[in-house]
């Protein structure tokens, strides 16, 4: 029979690169605690209005890269494309922005149906920041500051250059709009076909076509910069002189607008040159409409999502993996003669029992010391214990460094949980 693959654009993650998504999972987390944030975790399936309504019907996600389905009850529901939406809505529905403020943070899969190609997958992860209740631009600031930290961690500071832009209050878009359709009408028969059909609905979304010449054509376009108000230009101005303070570099991209439509004032986006032309690893900025948008009242908000499969392309590709990432094992226990696979067990336990961090594989299936010593080395483990019929007898464990050539060492068993600290 023919045998089932995985649905094309959406990957399995092997053994052999976990270790490096903990890596990355765990930095940020251990970041984001230190910013105060807690975490939130909300359904991948939810009512297909939900990003209609949040992202923008005319919107590259929800015009083609949705996965909606009928359920058996006719609901039409669909697979998660971001996490902002999802967030917003059960931040409501659980009265958490009622009189209070949240910095929060998610991580997991979403689903978007786009042609699959190196950084683009049909179901890709993320890791995301959603604050409410905050004004800015001081929590703009620091949320960008926060991610500036996490390349320095990883590894990747001087591989990602951050792009900022201000988009202005919805007044300021109404009447930068207003120009860009008068700057545009003129040049309807030149643009690509999407350019031409977001003209009536939504010209704003024109600005980050991805068409070549529909990007020359802009090059005279008028500028968000020109359009917006002293309110916007001193939170921009803000978020500027505190990005210089913290000596965070930047780039002001005045083209930089963002693919959906509930941005305003801030946004953002880090970009590498690495990745070839998917390059952006993280992206967000303000969306403050977006909770009365959806139903609620008024609330600022800002945030950011990172793609997890692009910085693990990147921490791989330039080799910025920690020696220890991917080593899941501490000691293997290596055992052969008569009775000793019991004894064997009661040595494994004793030394997880001892110390909750320390990875112990116990050797399975038999076969001779030399078999087994191989298999040790293949680990990764940096020492093997060796059990056999003599060290049974008398209540023993043969300790081995597989990684270095110090002298084989036998110990009582219970002399073992003592010379852990030593080994690991
Ligand atoms: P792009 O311009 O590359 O399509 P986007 O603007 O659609 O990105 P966002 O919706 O802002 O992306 O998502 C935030 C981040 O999630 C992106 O910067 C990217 O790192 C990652 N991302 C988005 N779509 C995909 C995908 N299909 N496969 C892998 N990662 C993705
Ligand atoms: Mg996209």
């Amino acid at each position: 029979m023919a045998r089932i693959q995985a649905v094309r654009g959406m990957n399995d993650i092997l053994p052999a690169d976990t270790p490096a998504w903990r890596y990355l999972e765990d930095t940020s987390k251990q970041l984001f605690a230190q910013y105060g944030l807690e975490e939130i975790r909300t359904p991948i399936v939810e009512s297909t209005d939900l990003f209609k309504r949040s992202i923008g019907e005319v919107t590259d996600i929800v015009e083609k890269e949705m996965y909606t389905f009928e359920d058996r009850n006719g609901d039409s529901l669909t697979l998660r494309p971001e996490g902002t939406a999802s967030v917003v809505r059960a931040c409501e529905e659980h009265g958490l922005l009622y009189n209070q403020t949240q910095r929060l943070f998610y991580t997991g899969p979403m689903f978007r149906h786009e042609r699959p190609q190196k950084g683009r997958y049909r179901q890709f992860h993320q890791i995301g920041v959603e604050c409410f209740g905050f004004n800015g631009p001081d929590v703009d600031a620091e949320l960008i500051v926060m991610t500036y930290r996490l390349w320095q961690r990883l590894g990747l500071a001087d591989q990602v250059r951050l792009q900022i832009n201000s988009l202005g209050t919805a007044a300021c878009r109404d009447t930068f709009r207003s120009a860009l359709l008068e700057f545009l009408r003129p040049l309807k028969d030149q643009l690509d076909e999407d350019s031409q059909r977001r003209l009536d609905t939504n010209p704003l979304r024109i600005l980050d076509s991805k068409n070549p010449h529909t990007q020359s054509l802009l090059a005279d376009a008028p500028r968000f910069e020109d359009f917006l108000s002293e309110e916007s230009k001193a939170h921009f101005d803000s978020l500027c002189r505190t990005l210089d303070a913290q000596a965070v570099p930047y780039e002001i991209n005045p083209r930089l607008v963002r693919g959906l439509d509930y941005y305003c004032l801030t946004v953002f986006e880090w970009v590498t040159d690495a990745l070839g032309a998917q390059g952006t690893v993280c992206a967000g900025g303000r969306y403050d409409g977006l909770v009365e948008q959806l139903g609620g009242k008024a609330c600022p908000a800002v945030g950011f999502a990172m793609g997890i499969e692009r910085l693990i392309l990147l921490l791989q590709s330039l080799n910025l993996l920690p020696e220890t990432v991917g080593n899941n094992v501490d000691i293997y226990i290596v055992a052969a003669g008569a009775g000793t696979e019991g004894y064997a067990l009661e040595v494994a336990e004793a030394l997880r029992a001892a110390s909750p961090s320390i990875r112990v594989r116990l050797h399975h299936g038999g076969g001779s010391f030399k078999s087994q010593l191989k298999k040790a080395d293949k680990s990764g483990a940096v020492h093997a214990l060796i059990i056999g019929e003599g060290e049974l007898a008398d209540r023993r464990v043969t300790l081995k460094s597989l990684r270095s050539d110090a002298a084989q060492e036998t110990l009582a068993f219970e002399a073992l949980p003592g010379k852990l600290n030593g080994l690991i």
